[in-house]
């Protein structure tokens, strides 16, 4: 039996392949390669498809022998969100639509969903609990808290159990230096801050200096990348126990301010980096921090790399020794 992992090939996908086939699982990795890089299969199997081709995803289904899907293939970028939210709803609804579709008719039963901090909007209390009431301030959050609320629907209704795991900033790159983040066009903080310390950019932006936070700029949870995908594993041994349906918040619990994170990739790097002052970025929320202490107490989640000095050293490590990512 095998996983199917969607987006298997795009960033925090390809970092759960790593560790689910460094684990003697099988793998079938779907993938669109629209951010997804095939030298990031980790020796799994690939099928090139889209989650809008459900012809495709059924294909899938009848030639693997598939018993649990992670689901990482989405549209994740807030700002794009706000200038196309038809494209958003789309992929991330009825994208994922097709995919339980495709998991009702061949009777697979476990799902575990790549969800986000921002389904919250912005937030009442910091940090963010579970339960904290959802506004999403963007297409992108609206789209995934609406599929978990499918989710939570359908698993009554078909009997589908699911984790969704609400990732606060996804960062850093494999221990191993073999995967690590490449995307085209680059829209997140720290890859951008690593490029201007390459001389592959002149400067970094900062979104907002108004912002009613000590500095003035947007605070995030950076969480490392290797850490999420072994929550991953953490969840589908919990699906696989025969464990409930549940949702987890997904980071370390300390929040950095935008001008904190480019002052450590001035340290970790030795190089100056540009910033200048720029609007705020439409859709963001000012503060995202988790509280993590449900995955931590409910699947013994431990994060290893929680410090953000080590999530930039590991991140400058792969940008340093792959300038053109997985081109280099
Ligand atoms: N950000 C920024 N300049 C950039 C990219 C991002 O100031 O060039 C800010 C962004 O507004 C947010 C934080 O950095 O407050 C993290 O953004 P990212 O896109 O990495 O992740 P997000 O929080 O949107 O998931």
């Amino acid at each position: 039996m095998a996983i199917l992992v969607t987006g298997g090939l795009g960033y925090v996908g390809s970092h759960a392949v790593k560790l689910l086939a460094d684990s003697g699982r099988d793998v079938v990795c779907y993938d669109n390669l629209l951010f997804g890089h095939v030298e990031a299969a980790s020796g799994s199997t690939v099928m090139i498809g889209d989650l809008l081709d459900a012809g495709k995803l059924k294909e899938t289904f009848d030639r693997y022998a598939i018993d649990s899907v992670m689901h990482f293939a989405a549209l994740a970028d807030v700002g794009d969100s706000v200038a196309n939210p038809h494209q958003y709803y789309s992929v991330n609804v009825t994208g994922s639509l097709n995919l339980l579709q495709a998991m009702i008719e061949h009777n697979v039963k476990t799902l575990i969903f790549s969800s986000s901090a921002a389904v919250f909007g912005e937030p009442e209390v910091v940090p963010i609990p579970e339960e904290h009431p959802k506004n999403p301030t963007n297409p992108y959050g609206r789209s995934k808290l609406m599929f978990e609320e499918i989710l939570a629907e359908c698993g009554a209704a078909y009997g589908i159990r699911s984790v969704s795991l609400r990732y606060f900033n996804a960062s850093g790159a494999d221990p191993s230096g073999l995967i690590g983040e490449d995307h085209t066009p680059e829209h997140h903080l720290i890859p951008i801050v690593l490029q201007v310390a390459l001389g592959r950019r002149e400067q970094v932006t900062i979104f907002g200096g108004d912002w009613d936070t000590p500095d003035g700029s947007c605070i995030r949870d950076y969480v490392h990348v290797t850490d999420l995908a072994q929550a991953h594993l953490l969840a589908l041994e919990h699906l696989e126990r025969g464990g409930d349906s549940a949702v987890y918040n997904m980071g370390n619990g300390n929040g950095y301010s935008v001008k904190e994170v480019i002052e450590v990739a001035r340290q970790v790097t030795g190089r100056e980096i540009k910033s200048v002052a720029g609007p705020r970025r439409p859709g963001d929320p000012a503060r995202l921090v988790a509280s993590s202490d449900k995955i931590k107490r409910e699947l013994g989640w431990k994060p290893r790399f929680a410090e953000l000095k080590t999530i930039v050293e590991m991140a400058w490590e792969w940008h340093n020794s792959h300038p053109n990512g997985y081109r280099s």
